[in-house]
């Protein structure tokens, strides 16, 4: 039994050094410290911890490895049911799946699973030397998986590792979603990102980059040409606005677009790379999610003075991960809660200067269970701003179910699907942020390796 309460904490780059540049803020435990914080896991019988893990990781058996100093086995372990476990162990919300569910979580706090699933996973990334040779039966059936993101790839290894021939094709020029173009450097190295969409291309998933289903080829044309089952996975990448005077200012940003133009075009390396991005001094980010916090925390390493969300509830409501937001406060970034935009206004030349905010009260609990905010009438009030990023939410992109007849999707714009994630059209699956509205990378693993059954099991019974 082990009477240590507290995690092992995860070694950090200082905040102070950190918001200079884009490296990793989390450095990673090591071996010493995950044996320790290993030795924490009491291996509960019936294991509570992976009930909460969508993808099914089997926690105590990795640990168990991780504990007798069988790094490379443990790594093995988890891969068996997650195909990208050092993204897991970076950006998982842990605190609501799997350590939410840990016993030790009701006294102390939870083992650190994300913590010890990122250890093993740069482990084996690191050291494992043996190619894993997996006996599989290629069925010679053809799958096309669309989109790259987590659900996308989650589901083409998946296939890939049941014997079918699956091709993944990405509207982007870079794989991985999500996690390539949205979530920043400092939280998710691309280079991880590549070493895990690299294995999946090892199990023989093949991707083809800059190709947009429903313009490029529609989902007919991919049954012409042999594909007998189709995942679409294309995500919830259209970025929400407000709808309020001043939003088409210059200076004015959708988070997706801030961010893809600092992470996928790299502005943050220009002149090395040729595509910079304006950041003003003074930057307001609207919104309180994971989106929100990474767009503050690029603002300040671009090199704005001055970062402030602005959030119409209060602290408790924010959405994003508690570590997120721990990291914004730590590296400066300011809040301003209960307060909303109503208007932008601009200078001559047309670039943004001022927003005009209303301060909110909090009222009865809304559908979301969190209370609803009310505006405060007559008190409004201007905030000196250059730049303003909306980061209020994405919504699904209507290409795909424009363009294929029998396709479904409710009022929201999002694909409808059964519990085994089959759509309105036979042999189209669907799964990930294009079902549920934008969610959680896990989640969207978790759709992928729900499809992948019932793709195996469509397949089998044709
Ligand atoms: P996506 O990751 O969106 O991938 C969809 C892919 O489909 C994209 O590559 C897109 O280019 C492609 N595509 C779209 N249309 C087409 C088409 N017509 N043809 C071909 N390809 C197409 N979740 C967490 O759990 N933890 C976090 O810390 C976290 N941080 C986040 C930070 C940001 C900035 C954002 C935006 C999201 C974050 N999320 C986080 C949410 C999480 O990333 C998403 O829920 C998850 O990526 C959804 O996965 P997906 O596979 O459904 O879609
Ligand atoms: Fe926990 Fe995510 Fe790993 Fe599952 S994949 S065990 S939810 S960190
Ligand atoms: Fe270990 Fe916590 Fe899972 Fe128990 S619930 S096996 S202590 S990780």
């Amino acid at each position: 039994m082990s009477f240590i309460t507290a995690k092992h904490p995860m070694p950090e780059q200082d905040p102070r050094e950190r918001i200079k540049n884009f490296k990793e803020v989390a450095l990673g435990y090591d071996q010493e410290t995950a044996v320790a914080e290993a030795n924490r896991c009491l291996q509960c019988k019936g294991a509570p911890c992976q009930k909460g893990c969508p993808v099914g990781v089997e926690i105590p058996a990795f640990i168990k490895l991780i504990k007798e100093g069988d790094f490379i086995a443990a790594g093995n372990k988890i891969k068996e049911r997650n195909n990208l476990p050092a993204v897991c162990g970076r950006v998982c919300p842990q605190e609501n799946q799997c350590e939410k569910q840990c016993v030790l979580g009701k006294k102390g706090e939870p083992v650190g699973i994300g913590r010890l699933e990122r250890f093993a996973a740069d482990y084996g990334a690191a050291f494992d030397r043996t190619a894993q040779h997996l006996s599989r039966q290629v069925t010679g059936k053809k799958v096309a998986v669309i989109g790259s993101g987590p659900a996308g790839l989650t589901a083409a290894g998946d296939l890939a590792k049941l014997g079918y021939r699956v091709t993944v094709f990405e509207a982007l020029h870079v794989p991985g979603g999500v996690l390539a173009y949205g979530i920043p450097e400092f939280r998710l190295p691309k280079d991880i990102v590549k070493r895990e969409v690299d294995y999946l291309k090892s199990l023989g998933v093949e991707i083809k980059t800059n190709m947009i289903i429903g313009k490029t080829f529609t989902i007919d044309e991919l049954f012409t040409d042999g594909f007998q089952a189709i995942f679409v996975a294309t995500g919830a990448g259209l970025p929400y606005f407000m709808n309020i005077p001043g939003e088409n200012l210059n200076g004015v940003f959708s988070a997706n677009e801030f961010l893809t133009r600092t992470n996928l075009m790299k502005a943050y390396r220009f002149p090395e790379y040729h595509t910079p991005v304006h950041i003003g001094a003074k930057v307001a980010v609207i919104g309180a999610g994971n989106v929100a916090m990474d767009s503050a925390r690029t603002a300040l390493r671009l090199g704005a003075q001055k970062v402030t969300v602005v959030y119409r509830r209060s602290e408790k409501e924010m959405p994003a991960r508690l570590e997120e937001i721990k990291h914004a406060q730590e590296e400066g970034v300011e809040f301003l809660f209960l307060t909303s935009p109503v208007k932008l206004i601009g200078d001559k030349e047309g670039w943004v200067k001022n927003m005009q905010c209303i301060r909110y009260e909090l009222g009865e609990p809304d559908a979301s269970g969190r209370r609803k905010p009310v505006a405060v009438p007559g008190s409004e009030f201007n905030v000196e701003v250059d730049t303003v990023i909306m980061a209020i939410g994405q919504g699904p992109n209507p290409l795909i179910t424009q363009t294929t007849d029998g396709l479904m999707s409710n009022a929201r714009g999002n694909i409808i699907v059964d519990e085994r994630g089959q759509t309105t059209r036979s042999g189209v699956f669907a799964g990930g942020d294009i079902v549920t509205g934008a969610a959680t990378v896990i989640l969207a693993m978790g759709a992928g390796k729900q499809a992948a059954i019932s793709i195996d099991q469509y397949l089998r019974d044709k």
